[in-house]
């Protein structure tokens, strides 16, 4: 993989998003602690962070810490509309933009010099720009790989521009907090802290095998490649987000058992129903909780065939949700999400197949799978999945061949992980 010898990705980031908008609408608000989301902070203007504030955090302990902030309930249509503004910002600037979420992006400004200027003229214009046509402040980073890029508009934050020449890498990354690396959350935080490990220079340090026999193979060669600054990652143009969610929270309770599978059923059928509109399917659903304590847990559940079918993501869901229920009464539920992770575009079956719908293969009975589509086996055509066995295929060309598959339940546990964070 090509790593360019000059710096030449943007990472570019909004601060403080949803918070930002508000204040910019709202000039009362500005200069002013301002918090989004009333149950569980959604956002925090700087003057709230500067208090202690942070997103995720529950909205009594934040009115604890910053008692003067001003709570405002979220506006998704307009935090939605400043998105499509910015992002049409990034793509005037150059047409290599991918999309992280909606207000982060990685730009790739190589071979712009000529008519463009430098690329830290073009991160400069290109903040100067969203200012002015967006009204919101933006900071970006700029370096010779993505993960630089990214971590250096995280230590520019907020409002700033900082540019990390290809020369100055490691002498940048390595004083670093090991948190600044991709993957270190909290519990790998906190495991590299016992072993006397605080900067990205000391991961560095280490043998690629004591961190693999530390943290696991995976996590350990990923970090030992990002300490030492090896990401050859190019910026990818029309990549889609990998998961559809929603939470919802829920208050200290006490909670019923009945209650909660009441929430769960309205979380699935809100992220199902998005899935179908936007013509996605997937195999891995994800149940998080956070508890009374504010520590939090994750269960996923790998099904043996995509979907966005209701019925069938919700029987997973509540099987997350009965083995959770022990920790639920233990701790107290406060908040209950549930990501509907790896999501794909529902793949047509053939080149002159114009249907993406997404159907769903209830795992309680038999379906039929075309195999007379162009479709590779591995990602078979969801649209010919429940066409009435020995039937034509609604839109396949030739009289399709259909193959009996038996979609029981028991391959729907193909497999199920956990993960815990507190
Ligand atoms: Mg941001």
């Amino acid at each position: 993989m090509f790593v360019s010898g000059e710096a030449t990705i943007l990472h570019a980031d909004l601060d403080a998003f949803y918070a930002s908008v508000e204040q910019r609408d709202d000039p009362r608000l500005r200069g002013r602690p301002v918090i989004v989301g009333g149950g569980v902070v959604l956002a925090a203007s700087y003057e709230a962070k500067a208090c202690g504030v942070a997103t995720a955090m529950g909205g009594r302990q934040a009115l604890a810490l910053c008692p003067h902030a001003i709570v405002v309930p979220p506006r998704m249509s307009a935090y939605s509309a400043a998105s499509k503004a910015v992002f049409e910002v990034f793509r005037d600037t150059t047409p290599l933009v991918e999309g992280l979420s909606i207000d982060e992006a990685f730009l790739d400004v190589g071979g712009l010099r000529r008519i463009a200027g430098p690329p830290v003229d073009i991160a400069a214009r290109l903040r100067r720009q969203v200012r002015e046509r967006v009204g919101l402040p933006i900071t970006v980073g700029v370096a010779r790989t993505k993960f630089l890029a990214k971590v250096a508009s995280g230590v520019a934050k907020p409002d700033g521009l900082l540019v990390v020449p290809p020369d100055g890498e490691l002498a940048f990354l390595h004083p670093l907090a090991v948190e600044r690396l991709w993957g270190v959350g909290r519990v790998t935080a906190a495991k590299l802290h016992e072993y006397g490990i605080s900067s990205v220079g000391e991961v560095a340090a280490l043998p690629e095998s004591v961190l693999v026999s530390t943290l696991g193979r995976a996590l350990g060669r990923h970090l030992h490649a990002l300490a030492q600054n090896r990401d050859p990652r190019a910026v990818v143009v029309g990549r889609r987000r990998g998961s559809i969610g929603s939470q919802r929270a829920i208050g200290r309770g006490p909670h019923t058992p009945e209650g909660l599978d009441a929430v769960v059923v309205g979380l699935v059928d809100r992220v199902t129903g998005r899935m179908r509109k936007a013509h996605r399917v997937g195999r891995t659903v994800m149940l998080r909780l956070r508890f009374a304590d504010f520590s939090r847990i994750s269960r996923s559940h790998t099904l043996a065939h995509p979907t966005s079918g209701t019925a069938e993501v919700l029987v997973a869901v509540r099987a997350l949700l009965a083995n959770a229920q022990p920790l639920i009464r233990e701790r107290g539920c406060t908040l209950v999400a549930s990501p509907w992770a790896t999501s794909t575009t529902t793949p047509p079956c053939s080149s002159s197949c114009r249907s993406t719908r997404a159907t769903p293969t209830p795992s309680t009975r038999r379906s039929t799978r075309c195999t007379a589509g162009s479709a590779p086996r591995r990602s078979p055509a969801r649209c010919c999945s429940v066409a009435a066995r020995g039937s034509r295929c609604p839109c396949c060309p030739t009289d399709g061949s259909y193959r009996a598959v038996a979609a029981v339940s028991s391959r729907n546990r193909a497999s199920t992980s956990s993960s815990t964070s507190v």
